[in-house]
């Protein structure tokens, strides 16, 4: 397929650092398919996956492809992962429906280990396979080396994907629709993290939230670069049926959206999502660099909404977004006071819950800055070496890890000292007065 001349004319526009934009960033880049789902019902999810591709005319696109689908498998719980009926009902449906040459299943989470349970006990593993689909595991996978080279990388030069995502035509990209208490939200971009294996590396060297999210958005163009085709090799479907608010990504609450949101541009997928949760897409790092990249403008007004009359209607207005700062690193201060208060005002600080806590260790297991430790019954926090990634949080099988803004810690403490101060005050006004008399 190619895009039509008034494309292949805006192309010569779309330049970043004098190289033009490769043509397949092009391809339906503003198109997002909204279709509303109300359940999980097989039958219901077969529906809205023919209305996706009917809506962006791509039933051919699938045509003779080897396909990679890449769920969100966090852990196996249908809150916390792409569920597994949608994974089933998406193979059935290419097979019936297009002719792809083969399906197959990818991811990776923490471990090795985490990711072969998180595929048995969900049942993935199983079901795939009964379909014909063999699932695999990313930290068995052989790695190929890519360099970043148009758009350019903004964080990671080299970024060393799964050899099976090499090969694949295409990848079809399944996020959920969630919070995150380390980064506010995860959704399409994010969802891509979960290619690499050194996943633990990249949170130290990035230890600076908007550097992290910039080499996210590195992990999509590095898929790209494995594509000389001019369409795109990445195509999103995210679950916002039931999505998660509050305590994301792994142990929120469920919040029914009642849609599935699809098109190729990762970026333009997050903005509606993020638009969804009455957040604001500019705030967020991860999708600015990556519409950046792609000359999007991040408006959801300025995306072609297609299957829904008004987005605004979908907006939920009392999603609970985690309490921490959106605040972007461009927006503060370098130096002096402002700087400082600023920093101490965007710090999360982390908080292990002792009743819910079982003593598992996985948090202390999967903090890449070794900021957790276990002092006799009890997970002990180093705040000091904290990065502030959240994986202790996601990691954790029993809700006992929370983030909170640094602020909202210290505001008793504040409120205790100001309460002290003004009694004093008090005191010593009325000494003074009953001296004179
Ligand atoms: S992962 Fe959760 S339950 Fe396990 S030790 Fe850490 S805080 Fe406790
Ligand atoms: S304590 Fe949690 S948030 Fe802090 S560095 Fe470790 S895993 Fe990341």
């Amino acid at each position: 397929m190619s895009s039509n001349s008034s494309e292949s004319e805006k192309v010569q526009f779309d330049e970043i650092k004098g190289k033009k934009l490769p043509q397949k960033f092009n391809y339906l880049k503003d198109k997002v398919a909204i279709v509303k789902v109300d359940d999980y019902q097989p039958e219901n999810i077969k529906n809205a996956l023919k209305s996706i591709f009917e809506l962006l005319e791509i039933k051919d696109f699938f045509n003779k492809k080897s396909i990679l689908l890449k769920p969100n498998a966090l852990a196996p719980s249908k809150n916390a992962m792409t569920p597994p009926e949608l994974i089933t009902e998406l193979i059935k449906f290419l097979k019936n429906e297009t002719n792809t040459k083969e399906i197959v299943v990818g991811d990776s989470t923490f471990t090795k280990t985490i990711t072969s349970l998180t595929f048995k006990r969900s049942k993935i593993k199983e079901k795939c396979e009964e379909l014909g689909s063999k699932t695999i595991n990313f930290f068995e996978s052989e790695r190929i080396k890519i360099k970043l080279d148009n758009p350019p990388h903004e964080i990671e030069e080299y970024i060393y994907l799964p050899k099976e995502i090499y090969d694949a035509d295409l990848i079809i990209n399944l996020p959920k629709l969630k919070t995150h208490e380390g980064y506010v939200y995860t959704g399409a971009i994010k969802n891509l993290f979960g290619l690499l294996a050194n996943k633990m590396r990249m949170h130290m060297t990035h230890k600076d939230k908007t550097d992290f999210q910039r080499m996210l958005a590195d992990i999509y163009f590095a898929v790209e670069e494995t594509n000389d085709k001019n369409v795109p090799k990445v195509f999103t479907i995210m679950d916002a049926v039931m999505a998660m608010e509050g305590k994301g990504p792994r142990a929120g609450k469920p919040k029914k959206i009642g849609l599935m949101i699809a098109g190729f541009n990762p970026a333009a997928i997050d903005i509606v999502g993020y638009t969804l949760m009455n957040g604001n897409p500019s705030d967020l790092d991860v999708i600015t660099s990556l519409a950046n990249r792609t000359s999007l403008i991040i408006d959801i007004n300025q995306l072609k909404i297609l299957g829904i009359d008004n987005y605004e209607d979908f907006i939920v207005k009392d999603f609970k977004k985690p309490k921490i700062a959106t605040v972007k690193k461009d927006r503060i201060p370098k130096e002096g006071l402002r700087s400082k208060i600023s920093e101490k005002m965007t710090r999360i600080s982390i908080k292990i819950k002792r009743k819910n806590c079982l003593l598992c260790e996985e948090c202390v297991n999967h903090c890449p800055a070794e900021a957790l430790e276990r002092k006799n019954d009890k997970i002990i926090v180093d705040r000091g070496q904290c990065i502030e990634c959240f994986c202790c949080g996601e990691s954790c099988p029993n809700d006992a890890i929370s983030a909170k803004f640094y602020l909202f810690r210290i505001l008793p403490v504040i409120l205790v000292i100001l309460a002290i101060g003004t009694f004093a005050l008090i005191w010593f006004l009325l000494q003074l007065i009953t001296s004179f008399f």
